[in-house]
C-alpha cells in the first residue's frame, strides 16, 4: 500500500451532503513526475525517501489513494466576471484534509483529476503549462510571504488533452488552508436552506475563526469582519509585490485568507495601476489597481449570503452589514499606507506620508519604471543612479523623502532593513515564467526549477538571481496571460 505519512483527518464530509459529492480520481495512463516539493513535504510530515518515482506518481496521479483518503468533490457557485452560476470542482478532487505534525489541518487537492458530477461540459483535465504556472506562482507567493495555497506536486498523465491543440495532460497536488470560498457561502444561500447556510459557517468559523468571538458576538457579523481583515491584508499584500490575480471572481476567493487559484495571473514589470495581462479581461474588471475594490465587492456577496444568520429580519441585517462593508474603504487604505511606508522605509506617521507615496508613483508611472526594481533601488544606501534618476522631478521627490527619512525616530540602517524586507529583489516576472514552462513543455523542467529557487529567497539578491532581475526587453515583454486550462 502506498504510504508517504499522510495523516487523513477529514471533517468537510460532516458538512450536510449537499457541499459535497464522494468521488475518486480517474486512472491516468501513464504517470510520470515532473515536480516534488521537498520542503513542503517535510513541514507537512510527509517521508518520500523510500518510495520510487513510480509510486509517488502513481499517488500524485490519483492512480494510487493514499491509506485514509476519501475523495469528494466540493460544491460551490461563484460570480465569474459580475455573472452568477453555479459551480463545483469540475476537475478537482480533495483526497482528504491532513494533520501535519504540528497539528495544523491541511486540505490536499488533486487539481485536473478527471470529471466529476460538477464538470458541466468539462473534461475534467488539466494541461502541464498551467499547472506548472499555479506551481511556480504559488510558491513564488508563499516565499515572498503572502498568504497562498501550496504546491505539492506535478505529475504529467501520459495523455493529451484537447484545448485549442491537443497538449499534455497534468495534475497538480493543491495545499490549503480549506477550499472554503466566498462561492461556498453563494452556493449554500442559493439552495434557500438556512440550515446549510448555518452548517457552513459554523464549519468556516471553528476552522478558521476559532477566536471569532474577539470580533463580535454574532457568528457571521464576527466571520464577515474577519474575513474582511483578512483580504484587505492579502490585496494589500498583492500590491506590494505587483501581483495581479486576473479572476478575482467570488469562487476564487477564500475564506482562509489565502491566494487560489492561478490562471492569468502575473506580476507586473513596469508600473502602471490599469496593468490587466489576462486575454479574458478585456474590461480591465481584474486589474491590479482595481484589486482591493474587486474584493470589497466579493465580500459584499458574503455579506448578503450571510444576513438572514445576523439578525431575523433583512433590514435590522442589512443596518448591521451595510455600515460594516462601508468601512472596507478605510480599513484597506489604512493597511495600504502603511505598507507603502515600509517600502520606503518611513517610521511612524507624517501628514504628508501619502503625497510622498503617490508622487513617487505617478512618477514611476510617467516613466514607466519598473515597480520592482525601483523600490530595490531606493533600498541601497546611495541615491540610485539610473539617467532616470537624475531628472529634476525625480530629484525633488528624493530630496523630500530624504528629509521625511531623517525625521525618523530610527537610524537609516533600520529603513534600509524595512526596505529590504518589504520590497523584493526577484518576483516571477512573466517573461522569465513563459520562459521556463516552454522549456518544462519541452521536456526540459531545468529552467522551472532553477526559477523556484531563486524565489525561495526573493528579499535577497545573489549573483545567481541577477537574470531574474532585469525587466523584460522590448522583444521579450509579456502582454497577454492566457488561462488555457
Ligand atoms: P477555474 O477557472 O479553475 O477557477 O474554474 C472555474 C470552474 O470551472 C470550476 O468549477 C472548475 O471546476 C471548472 N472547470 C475548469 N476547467 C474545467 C475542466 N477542464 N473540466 C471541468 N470543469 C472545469
Ligand atoms: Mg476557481
Amino acid at each position: 500500500m502506498a504510504d508517504i505519512g499522510f495523516h487523513f483527518d477529514t471533517t468537510y464530509t460532516g458538512l450536510p451532503e449537499a457541499f459535497f459529492t464522494r468521488v475518486g480520481p480517474v486512472s491516468v495512463p501513464a504517470p510520470e513526475m515532473v515536480l516534488f516539493n521537498g520542503p513542503l513535504a517535510e513541514q507537512l510530515g510527509l517521508d518520500a525517501s523510500q518510495s520510487s518515482q513510480a509510486a509517488l506518481a502513481a499517488i500524485f496521479a490519483g492512480n494510487q489513494l493514499p491509506d485514509g483518503a476519501d475523495p469528494l468533490a466540493m460544491a460551490y457557485a461563484g460570480h465569474q466576471f459580475g455573472h452568477f452560476t453555479m459551480l463545483g470542482d469540475g476537475r478537482a478532487v480533495l483526497l482528504g484534509e491532513h494533520l501535519a505534525p504540528d497539528g495544523s489541518r491541511h486540505d490536499i487537492q488533486l487539481k485536473g483529476s478527471g470529471r466529476t458530477p460538477y464538470s458541466r461540459g468539462g473534461d475534467g483535465r488539466a494541461v502541464l503549462g498551467p499547472m506548472l504556472r499555479e506551481y511556480i506562482i504559488s510558491e513564488a507567493l508563499h516565499g515572498l510571504g503572502i498568504p497562498s495555497t501550496r504546491s505539492l506536486a506535478v505529475v504529467k498523465t501520459g495523455e493529451r488533452v484537447a484545448r485549442e491543440a491537443p497538449l499534455p495532460g497534468a495534475i497538480l497536488t493543491r495545499v490549503a488552508g480549506s477550499h472554503i470560498r466566498v462561492g461556498t457561502f453563494e452556493y449554500a444561500a442559493a439552495k434557500r436552506d438556512p440550515a446549510l447556510l448555518q452548517a457552513l459557517l459554523d464549519y468556516t468559523a471553528e476552522r478558521h475563526y476559532p477566536s471569532w468571538q474577539d470580533a463580535h458576538d454574532n457568528k457571521a457579523v464576527a466571520v464577515l469582519t474577519q474575513a474582511m481583515d483578512r483580504q484587505a491584508d492579502l490585496i494589500v499584500h498583492w500590491l506590494r509585490v505587483g501581483f495581479i490575480h486576473g479572476v478575482m471572481n467570488t469562487d476564487n476567493m477564500t475564506l482562509s485568507g489565502e491566494s487560489i487559484d492561478f490562471g492569468p495571473c502575473a506580476f507586473m514589470d513596469a508600473y502602471d495601476p490599469a496593468t490587466v495581462f489576462s486575454s479574458i479581461d478585456q474590461q480591465g474588471r481584474y486589474a491590479y489597481g482595481n484589486q482591493p475594490w474587486i474584493a470589497q465587492w466579493n465580500l459584499a456577496r458574503l455579506a448578503e449570503c450571510l444576513l438572514p444568520l445576523m439578525a431575523s429580519d433583512v433590514d435590522a441585517a442589512v443596518a448591521i452589514a451595510e455600515p460594516l462593508l462601508k468601512g472596507f474603504p478605510a480599513l484597506y487604505h489604512g493597511k495600504w499606507l502603511a505598507m507603502m511606508r515600509a517600502k520606503l522605509g518611513l517610521f511612524g506617521e507624517q501628514a504628508d506620508d501619502e503625497q510622498l507615496v503617490t508622487d513617487l508613483l505617478e512618477w514611476m508611472h510617467a516613466n514607466q519604471a519598473d515597480f520592482t526594481n525601483t523600490f530595490r533601488e531606493l533600498s541601497q544606501e546611495n541615491r540610485p543612479d539610473g539617467e532616470r534618476y537624475q531628472q529634476d522631478d525625480f530629484s525633488a521627490w528624493y530630496t523630500r523623502w530624504q528629509a521625511r527619512l531623517a525625521q525618523n525616530s530610527k537610524p537609516l540602517k533600520s529603513s534600509l532593513c524595512l526596505m529590504r524586507n518589504s520590497n523584493p529583489a526577484v518576483i516571477p516576472r512573466n517573461h522569465k515564467v513563459e520562459e521556463a514552462l516552454a522549456a518544462a513543455e519541452g521536456g526540459d523542467v531545468t529552467r522551472v526549477e532553477d526559477l523556484l529557487r531563486a524565489l525561495e529567497n526573493p528579499y535577497k539578491e545573489t549573483g545567481r538571481d541577477a537574470a531574474y532581475r532585469s525587466p523584460p526587453a522590448a522583444g521579450e515583454r509579456v502582454h497577454q496571460t492566457f488561462c488555457g486550462t
